[in-house]
């Protein structure tokens, strides 16, 4: 195989960080690769060039069964709070080939590791196919996030409620540093690691920082605002999570993990997808406040950092940490303002916003079109809060530019992952993502895609660990 001609300049910077921080491996051969996915587009911002290469050395490279060059393969170790509750986690399925341009380059069900519990280290073609649409969808819409370069399958059946094909992502990072990651370091208790840590992440992530005082104070604070911005967005369009445990965090800010997440159609700040969130703590309106925990959790983990005296540092986590709130609803009502297209702000923008959002809730209306009505003028409800936005200032560009015209609605992602995985049928899926892949722009969308579902395609449900 022409390895020299695709580009492949890994720096394993984080294979070099203390051994404690992750495991040695290679991924687990799978027994006949077969590529179904390959992202170009994302290859070539990533200055990645496979067309040397025919679909089956493609696979071969995607699958784990040859390494590209340079490659350092480690399963990170890592914690983190699952639904409120601290365990220690780790890469379980995934492999980390090293980083490439600075970009992390992961395998994800590449088979099982030292932190593989009792899974079985592998993931099944459709959650995989799910994760590649909608993170690719997401960054089409403008949110931070991780991004999928391909999926092969395996060859291999793997069980889950029934028997399914075995698939592997290719998943591509900022990094895959987390809260978790920071939580296995405080469960250690060697501060030593932990201010390596601080440095790495500022020297990756936040270099700006590099010569600040109170480095540990300093990424605390960027990581919050990081995290507000993110789940602002993840408001603006709709989004729920699902899976918000403190190691589906990252310090990059990036969004993680698209297990059981999925978009809200109806507007209702208690939307939940995920089936095994029973209680509704990762509902779409708790997300603010679950970022909110969460970074209470990674500040935690800072105090030996933050001050030589325990009860300062904890203080200075404190002030810092009580500031989440008004930081987010000062993000959240400007997002809200941009979506409605308000110039000029005004003492009475607070009410109108919350006018609207009452009465969608109340009327069971669609989040995303409700947004495209009001900027397409096809609203047609004479309602109070109408009026007072209709005689506002309004710019239609800056509402064409947060609000999006087509979102992955989950009936259909159903059907095209359901004609990709089961009946290997990509041509449906390939047309959704095309039409995802421009999402502020109607004039190229057919009708269907961002029609509200009818009430039976709305009782949706997505699992986790799959
Ligand atoms: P998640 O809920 O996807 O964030 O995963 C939580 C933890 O479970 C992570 O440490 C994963 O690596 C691990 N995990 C998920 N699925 C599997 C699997 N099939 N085999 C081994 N570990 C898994
Ligand atoms: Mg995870």
């Amino acid at each position: 195989m022409k390895q020299n001609e695709i580009g492949w300049n890994f720096n394993n910077s984080y294979a070099r960080l203390p051994e404690i921080l992750f495991s040695r491996l290679n991924p687990v051969p799978v027994a006949a690769s077969k590529l179904i996915l390959l992202n170009n587009q994302l290859a070539e911002n990533l200055n990645l060039d496979f067309k040397n290469l025919n679909d089956k050395e493609i696979a071969e490279l995607f699958s784990g069964n040859i390494l590209p060059d340079g490659a350092e393969p480690i399963a990170q170790a890592y914690a983190g709070h699952q639904y409120g509750h601290f365990t220690m986690l780790g890469d379980g399925r995934a492999i980390l080939l090293g980083e490439h341009n600075r970009f992390d380059i992961q395998l994800k069900g590449s088979g099982p590791t030292p932190y593989s519990r009792q899974g079985d280290g592998r993931a099944a073609l459709g959650p995989m196919l799910r994760e590649y649409i909608i993170s690719e969808a997401m960054f089409a819409l403008g949110i931070p996030t991780t991004r999928s370069l391909a999926v092969v399958v395996t060859g291999e059946n793997i069980l889950r409620d029934t028997v399914l094909p075995g698939a592997i992502l290719t998943r591509v990072a900022a990094s895959h540093i987390r809260i978790g990651t920071f939580e296995y370091i405080a469960m250690l208790g060697d501060i030593e690691l932990l201010k390596t840590m601080v440095h790495y992440c500022i020297n990756r992530h936040y270099p700006h920082l590099q010569e600040a005082e109170n480095p540990a104070l300093e990424l605390l604070k960027a990581v919050i605002e990081k995290q507000i911005i993110l789940i602002t967005d993840w408001m603006r369009v709709g989004f729920v999570h699902g899976v918000m445990n403190t190691d589906n965090m990252t310090i990059s800010g990036e969004t993680i993990d698209y297990g059981p997440c999925a978009f809200m159609d109806v507007y209702d700040p208690k939307t939940v997808f995920s089936s095994i969130d029973r209680r509704g703590r990762y509902a779409f309106g708790n997300q603010p406040q679950i970022a909110e925990w969460n970074l209470a959790r990674f500040a935690e983990t800072l105090i030996p950092l933050l001050h030589e005296n325990q009860e300062k540092a904890v203080q200075i986590a404190q002030d810092v940490l009580e500031k989440f709130s008004a930081q987010y609803q000062k993000h959240y009502f400007l997002m809200m303002r941009n979506k409605l297209g308000l110039l000029g702000e005004e003492q009475s923008d607070k009410i109108l916003i919350n006018d609207l959002l009452t009465w969608m809730q109340e009327n069971k209306a669609d989040y995303t079109n409700t947004f495209y009505s009001l900027m397409t003028g096809s609203f047609s409800d004479n309602e109070p809060w109408c009026r007072r936005w209709q005689s506002r200032d309004i710019s239609f560009d800056l509402m064409r530019a947060n609000n999006p015209a087509v979102i992955p609605r989950n009936h259909k992602v159903e059907e095209a992952l359901q004609a990709a995985s089961v009946d290997g049928n990509l041509m449906r899926f390939n047309r959704m993502l095309e039409v995802l892949s421009k999402p502020y722009e109607s004039t190229h969308i057919d009708l269907a895609h961002y029609q509200a579902p009818s009430e039976i395609e709305a009782s949706y449900r997505t699992f986790c660990g799959t």
